[in-house]
Parts: structure tokens; sequence; C-alpha cells
């Protein structure tokens, strides 16, 4: 019997792969990537660049293709027999690329390569790699190794325990609470809290600090001492005003003081330093400045929401003298008033075939591109599979798979995924095409009725195929640095973020929308009212995401190691927060972006983007008035040329200058949010 996931097949045979393959063929892929690890690492391997690659990319390829095809299938249709295989091989898996990312060997090879032997994109390539060879900590001192090893084992155990205590945490409180309490709550809360409540054997109705039920609580529950009890236990989750076994005090502490000395061994300052050395943002002074010249411009609005607030909240809701558990609820009422319209009347227009089509004829007057379905196996009917064409020469660009809706064993949420990337072959000189996933989990479809999208699936979609785009249409030959791959962190959601700006515009909504039943575009009116609620209170979300952003730098900066966490954060809330946060709230204690996730000393991130994707957007602005529409062809394929082509064959901050003729700008950022 032949093996699918060892097949020479150039896309994965989705609809053939079965849990018993998995386990032969990675260990036999992972099997002939160590023979390829030895071969080049051996004396006498000449240390060429196209050389090493034609052997050791080559393996490395064959298993990333196959073991990203089993990854993937464990997202989008897990059973028990997959995830067994799957969990079964991780650790070797990772083991091997770890190991590949910091072997002496291999490190000594590419450290004898001559740049000068070089294509301009490999000395690119190569740079990178012998970045992330020295940030690995291949290049410390023998002496070194070990500590360095034990310091990130140390530092993957304690982000694993933040982790699990917040969750347990969040776990261990519920209250049971009366009918009466459940005032203003929604529907789908009262049935979700009272099927909780039997199944414990309770009566009433039974709330948690899990999202579902805690949020609703803040934004519409009427009763506030409830309100009040939930929120001052969401805040202090995991911190010394809870069980002692849960407070990630020491876990902070530890993890600061663990990367502190990794970034100190690597030879950096501090940890922000060494977060920076591979994202766009030069240095932690320059971040720190970015984020205080957002927050001086959108304090102004912040300070006008917060007057807002305490208006309505003294004449439409009876709060005087309004609370940190008060602000959502207050927010809510304020934003029913200014801007009603329901999620189902917005849905309506938004059939998901009329909105993919609109999104593709957008693309093709934006880019010239043609995408027409194409053939290829899948793992599941629903699923549908484009090819990607240059519409005046015909030229295949790329492909992608679409994985619309949601079902039983896929996971949540959105998501782009490489399948395999744009690549001039080291083995056979063919040029290997990208190939893409696009996964979505939109409502199912109804009785055979087209599934509809809410505005938020629709920004989501736009969202997911900028990244795709990114990736589809890189001209970059070298692997490595093509498409997505290399790209700096804190710049990778500029095309993804970019893509949104067209999910807000008139003329665009016009070409995706129609009815259900009429077939009517979106009205003009609904579509002000959406407008308008878009950046509501945008100045005080901005000040909470630079109070965040602000904290988490200064935290792992040396200039901040002797003063307690809490204390950083106090300093930084008088700084910049507008609203007052009480004493005993221990936000840090759950903040698993930087204590468990990978967004150490790089929260800053989410807003740095937004300034590149909104100032990017804005030359589509300013085209538009001569051109008379943003669907701008002209300024489109400059940003196709400039920012998507290259992939990271140059810095990010390169391609950006070379597409709007200077540095970024916040300008378009702040008008766009409301803030000018
Ligand atoms: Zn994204």
């Amino acid at each position: 019997m032949s093996n699918p996931l060892l097949a020479h097949t150039p896309l994965p045979a989705f609809d053939a792969i079965r849990p018993e393959h998995i386990e032969p063929a990675i260990r036999a892929l992972l099997a002939q990537a160590n023979e390829a690890l030895a071969t080049v690492t051996a004396p006498g391997f000449a240390a060429d660049y196209t050389a090493v690659s034609a052997v050791l990319d080559c393996a490395t390829e064959r298993l990333g293709l196959a073991w990203g095809a089993v990854g993937h299938l464990k997202s989008v249709a897990d059973n028990a027999a997959l995830r067994q295989a799957y969990n079964a091989l991780l650790p070797e898996v990772s083991a091997f690329f770890t190991e590949l990312g910091s072997h002496p060997g291999l490190h000594a090879t590419y450290r004898a390569m001559s740049p000068d032997a070089m294509t301009p994109q490999q000395r690119r390539a190569h740079a990178l790699t012998m970045r992330d060879f020295r940030l690995g900590g291949a290049e410390l001192a023998p002496a070194l190794r070990e500590p360095f090893a034990a310091n990130q084992a140390q530092q993957a155990q304690l982000g694993q325990q933040f982790a699990e205590r917040t969750l347990d945490a969040t776990d261990g409180a519920h209250w049971d609470v009366r009918a009466e309490q459940m005032a203003g709550l929604p529907d789908d809360l009262r049935a979700s809290s009272a099927a909780l409540a039997q199944s414990a054997g309770v009566s009433g109705h039974r709330l948690t600090l899990h999202m579902p039920s805690y949020l609703p609580v803040m934004q519409f529950g009427q009763d506030r001492a409830l309100r009040e009890t939930m929120y001052r236990a969401y805040v202090t989750r995991a911190s010394e005003w809870g069980d002692p076994a849960l407070d990630n005090t020491e876990t902070i502490n530890n993890l600061l003081t663990l990367r502190h000395q990794e970034a100190q061994w690597l030879g950096f300052a501090d940890y922000a330093s060494l977060s920076l050395a591979s994202k766009m943002a030069d240095t932690p002074e320059q971040v720190e400045a970015f984020l205080l010249d957002l927050a001086n411009r959108a304090r102004p609005h912040a300070e006008r929401d917060v007057a807002d607030l305490r208006v309505h909240a003294a004449q439409a809701c009876g709060l005087v003298q309004p609370q940190a558990w008060d602000w959502t609820f207050v927010g809510e009422r304020l934003k029913e008033t200014r801007y009603a319209f329901g999620e189902a009347e917005v849905k309506a227009y938004f059939p998901a075939p009329r909105v993919l089509q609109g999104l593709f004829d957008l693309v093709q007057r934006l880019y010239g591109l043609a995408i027409e379905p194409a053939q290829a196996p899948t793992w599941h009917p629903d699923v549908r599979f484009y090819e990607v064409r240059r519409q005046r020469s015909g030229h295949t660009l790329g492909h992608f798979y679409l994985d619309p809706s949601a079902r039983q064993g896929k996971r949540g949420g959105a998501w782009m995924d490489s399948v395999r990337d744009r690549w001039l072959r080291p083995d056979h000189g063919e040029q290997q095409t990208p190939v893409a996933h696009m996964v979505c989990n939109f409502a199912a479809s109804h009785n055979g009725q087209a599934p509809l999208l809410t505005h938020d699936d629709v920004v989501t979609l736009f969202h997911e195929f900028g990244h795709a785009l990114h990736h589809l249409l890189t001209q970059v030959n070298e692997r490595d640095i093509a498409g997505i791959n290399g790209v700096e962190w804190d710049a990778v959601e500029l095309p993804s973020q970019f893509m949104e700006n067209f999910a807000w515009e008139w003329e665009v909504l016009q070409g995706l929308s129609a009815h259900v039943e009429t077939g009517a575009p979106l009205p003009r009116d609904l579509f002000d009212r959406m407008l308008a609620a878009r950046h509501f209170q945008s100045g005080l979300q901005t000040l909470r995401q630079v109070e965040y952003a602000l904290t988490d730098m200064r935290l792992h900066r040396a200039a901040y190691r002797d003063q307690p966490p809490m204390q950083v954060l106090r300093e930084v809330r008088e700084q910049v927060a507008v609203l007052p946060s009480p004493e005993y709230a221990r936000p840090l204690h759950t903040f698993g972006h930087i204590f468990a996730g990978g967004y150490a000393a790089g929260y800053y991130s989410y807003k740095w983007a937004e300034v590149l994707s909104a100032d990017a957007y804005a030359a589509f602005e300013e085209a538009a008035h001569h051109a008379g529409s943003v669907i701008d062809a002209a300024t489109g394929q400059r940003f196709e040329q400039e920012i998507l082509a290259m992939g990271a064959s140059r810095p990010a901050m390169q391609s950006f200058e070379a597409f709007r003729g200077r540095p970024p700008s916040i300008d378009a950022l702040l008008r766009h949010q409301g803030m000018a």
C-alpha cells in the first residue's frame, strides 16, 4: 500500500491521508532530513549556498509539506486517531527544527559561505539565517551552551505554568444567581447559564469568568453589585488576592529575570533590545517615543470619550459616580442610543457567494488578477480550490484553498497558512509557485440557502486574503524570504490590515452586498451608521492599547529592572491613562500575550502595523482625489511591486518608503479613527 504522505505529488493528497499514514511517513521524512543534515555538515561538503540548499532545504521542504498537511488536517478535520498520531510525533518534529536552528556544524557551514558567491536574494536569506543562529545561541561560548538551553527550557515551562494558572483561576470562579439578577442579559447567556446551573444540580443561573459569560454581564447586566463582584474577581485572577497555588507573581518575576539573562548572554543590553533585533522598529527608545506620541494625540479624544460616558452615565443610567465595573455597561448604552442597528439587519446584505465574488472583483481591478476555480484533492466537500493568474498574460501566480464554514472538528477563528512557498528550486531549477490555505469559520448554511456573513466576517475575510496575497504575489525566488517568510514580525500585518480598509469602502460594499431576499445593495444610511459605530471610543481604546504596550516594553528594559512590575504599570498609567483603575487590579497576572505568548517586548506591534497599513491605504485615498476611486490600478500596481512582491528580500522599512516615498506617518491612522 502506498503512503500518500510519501508520494511525490505537488500538492498534499488531502483526501487520502489517514491517521495510520502519519507515523511511518513522518519518521521516513525525518530520517531523510537528518541524513541531509549529516551530508551538508560532513567534512568536505562545499560551503556553497545553492549546494547546501539543494540537499538540506529540499529534504526539510518535503518534511515540512507533509507535516504541514497533517497539522492542517488536525486544525480543520480533527479526530481522536489523527490527534494521537500528531501528538505522538510533535516532540520529534519540533526537536528536529530546534536542532536545525542551533546546529554548530550547520552554523559553521553557513559561516564559511562567501557572500560574493551568492545572488542578492541569497545574501539576504543568508544574513537572516545567520542572525537567527545568533539569536538561537549558536555563537555562545561552549561553557554557556548548557545554561542557555536550561534558561530556554525554564522559560518554556514558566510560560506554560503562567497560562495554566490563568486558565485555572478563570475556571475556578462561578456565581449561582437568581433570575432577577439576570436583568438585561441576552437570551443566549440566559439559556447557557441555566443549562450550566442545571448540570451542576443548582437552581437559577450559573455565571463564570469565561468571556461568553463575563463580557455580557459587563456590557448588559443591570445588577450593579453583580457587575462589581465579577469585575473584582476578573481583574484579580491569578494574583496574590486569590489561591496562592495560582498566584503568578513569582512566575512573572522569574520570567523577566530569565529573559534579561538570555539577552545579556546574547550580547544585548536587555530583552527589549533582543526582541527588536528581528523587528522593524530599531530601538526601545523609538518604540516608546512612538507610543507616547500616539498617546498624546489620542488623549484629547479619550478625554472627550470619558466626558460623554459620564454624561450618559448620569442622565441615562442614573450613575453619578461611575466605577470601573460601570464603564463597559455605560459605553454599550451610549452606543445603542447613538447608532441603533442590529447584526441581523446587516447580515441579510452579505450572502457568502456575493461577498467572495465582490472580493475577487476588487483584486482584479486593483492588481489585474484573475481568480478561477481549479481542481485539487480536499478534506471536505465545502472546500474550494482556486487558481490565481495574471489577467493580461494568463501567467499562473499561485493557488489557494478556501475552507469557509464552521463545522465539527474544525478549530475556531480564521487564518492564512502556507501550503508551499514560491521557490526557484535548487534541485531541478524549476519555479515552484506558492499555495495558501484560507480558513474561515462562517456560520454554516441552512436548508440550501447561502450562508450570510456578518460585517465582522467580511472584514476577517479581507484580512486573511491580505495575508494570502502577500504569500501568493511574491516575486522572490529564495524560499526563506519569499512571501511572508522572514518578514519582520511588526510588519507582517501590514498587508492584512491594509485589506480591511476596503471592507469599509462604500464603493466596495456596493459591489459585494445583495439583500438575501430583495437583492438590493447595502443602503447608504445603514452604512453610515456602521461607519459611525466603527470607531466608537477610539481615543479610549488607543490609550488602553498604549498602556499595555508601554508597560510591556518597559518591563523588558534594563532601566526598569529594579522596579516591581506593578510599579512599572502604575507609572505608565499615571502617564497615559484617563480612566482610573482600582488599586487592587492585577492585569499583568493574566497578560498571556507577553508571559505565555510570543509578544514579549512586542505588544506594540499591533499599533505599529496599524500605522503602516493605514498610511499605505492613504495612498489609495489620495489617488481617489484625482482618479475618482480608491480602487486605483496604478497605485495597486505600485503597492504590489514595492510591498507584496518583495517579501523579506529587503527590510520592511525600505519597502514601505519605496511605496510611499517617505517614512511612515501616524496621521492616516488618527484620521481613519476620527482622531485627526
Ligand atoms: Zn493577521
